[in-house]
């Protein structure tokens, strides 16, 4: 199977956007079925994930594209991670001895924009399509209000509950499993103070505080965005607006003067659920195939979820170029130069939990990164 192909991509997210600009710049006819209306008009969701954190692999793989510039321009650069104690100075752990290597903080919503453009310009993109069935065998897919449509091949870019993923399981043999951590996240949004920064905004912020965490990250409109990262249980705990104004009084106390909004937003923001998936293979028939969060979501603790799935769409644009576009051998290739790399960074993004949460607060850790750094 060589040449220009149908190729549908369901989940016009950020991997399934960045995938559809690559495959049609090698000549195949893109079409993205995306189940969401067309966020350029709605806005983002409430409580989730507005901001992440973007480093060398996903730039590189907007590079490909030509999209680096337009996203870096409203990039916040983080040089290191500010940590703040209950009580005390704050900590400033830099990324590298020199100060000079940074992560960015880009808005979720601008980059799916940009994304979106680029895609539409190249591909065509149908909102409000959202897939409920799949013949695997066939490349016919199913849509909500029973509209149907086929492809000669078919990627399921929809994201850690992909319903692409769901179908494989059911008619191909696939294997999965989620495990969810039992830690789930909150927003809470630190406005600007006096129309500037209420705090640093060249750093992540972290509030480490054992079992649970809060980080902070800056957006380009002078606010800072806060994670939650609770045991399930310690959210249901709270269940007054004094508990909360009290828990935040006792354990996070220099950021409750930073969030004047913090019992509302703190009884109106959802709770997010985290998980780490595992599933075998990613393709069936070489014909249909999963990529990003839908083959492989992991917790957000490095930072590498969107970086992983645009690194994913680089390396299966080279499996296409050595394969001369046979999906059939470019799908297996594509899972097996990649799944050593998504299982590493899935334990490392675990770990990382451990290391932010906790052992960044611990003396000992910071003597031995600035021995690392001296
Ligand atoms: P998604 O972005 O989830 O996109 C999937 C798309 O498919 C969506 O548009 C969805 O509407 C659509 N869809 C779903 N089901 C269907 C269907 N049945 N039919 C049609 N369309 C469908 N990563 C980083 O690199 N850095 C970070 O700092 C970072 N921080 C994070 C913080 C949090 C709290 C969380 C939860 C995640 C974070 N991540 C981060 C991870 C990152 O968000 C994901 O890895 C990334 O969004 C994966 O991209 P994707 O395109 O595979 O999936």
């Amino acid at each position: 199977m060589a040449g220009s192909q149908e190729v549908a991509i369901v989940g016009a997210g950020l991997a399934g956007c960045l995938l559809a600009c690559y495959l049609a710049r090698r000549g195949h006819q893109v079409t993205l079925y995306e189940r969401r209306p067309d966020p350029r008009a709605e806005g983002a969701e409430r409580g989730r994930s507005i901001n992440l954190a973007l480093s060398e692999r996903g730039l590189s793989a907007l590079r490909g594209i030509g999209l680096e510039e337009q996203v870096m321009a409203e990039a916040l650069p983080m040089r290191g991670r500010l940590i703040h104690p209950v009580r005390g100075e704050l900590d400033l752990q830099l990324y590298s001895s020199d100060g000079l290597r940074s992560i960015n903080s880009i808005s979720r919503a601008r980059l799916n924009a940009a994304l979106l453009n680029a895609a539409e310009q190249h591909a065509e993109v149908r909102f409000e399509h959202r897939l409920t069935g799949l013949d695997p065998v066939t490349g016919t897919m199913r849509f909500e209000g029973g509209q149907e449509e086929k492809a000669a091949v078919v990627l399921g870019a929809d994201g850690a509950g992909s319903a692409v993923r769901a179908r494989l399981a059911e008619h191909a043999g696939l294997r999965e499993r989620t495990d969810f951590l039992g830690h789930g996240y909150k927003e809470l949004t630190i406005p600007a103070r006096d129309g500037e920064f209420a705090m640093d905004p060249g750093a992540l912020h972290i509030w480490p505080r054992g079992t649970s965490m809060m980080i902070a990250l800056p957006n380009p409109d002078h606010s800072f965005t806060c994670t939650l990262f609770w045991p399930d249980e310690d959210f249901d705990a709270l269940g007054s607006p004094e508990a909360v104004a009290r828990h935040f009084g006792e354990v996070y106390p220099d950021a409750v003067p930073l969030i004047p909004d913090l019992v509302d937003d703190f009884a109106a923001n959802p709770v997010g659920r985290l998980g780490t998936v595992r599933a075998v293979p990613w393709q069936a028939g070489g014909r249909v195939g999963l990529i990003g969060d839908a083959a492989h979501a992991i917790v957000p603790f490095y930072g590498q979820g969107a970086n992983c799935a645009f690194e994913d769409v680089v390396v299966l644009d080279r499996c296409l170029d050595e394969t001369g576009d046979d999906w059939a051998r470019a799908l297996p290739t594509f899972e097996r130069r990649r799944r050593a790399d998504t299982e590493a960074i899935a334990e490392m993004a675990l770990a990382n939990f451990v290391e932010m949460r906790d052992k960044v607060a611990s003396p000992v850790y910071r003597l031995a990164r600035r021995a690392e750094h001296a």
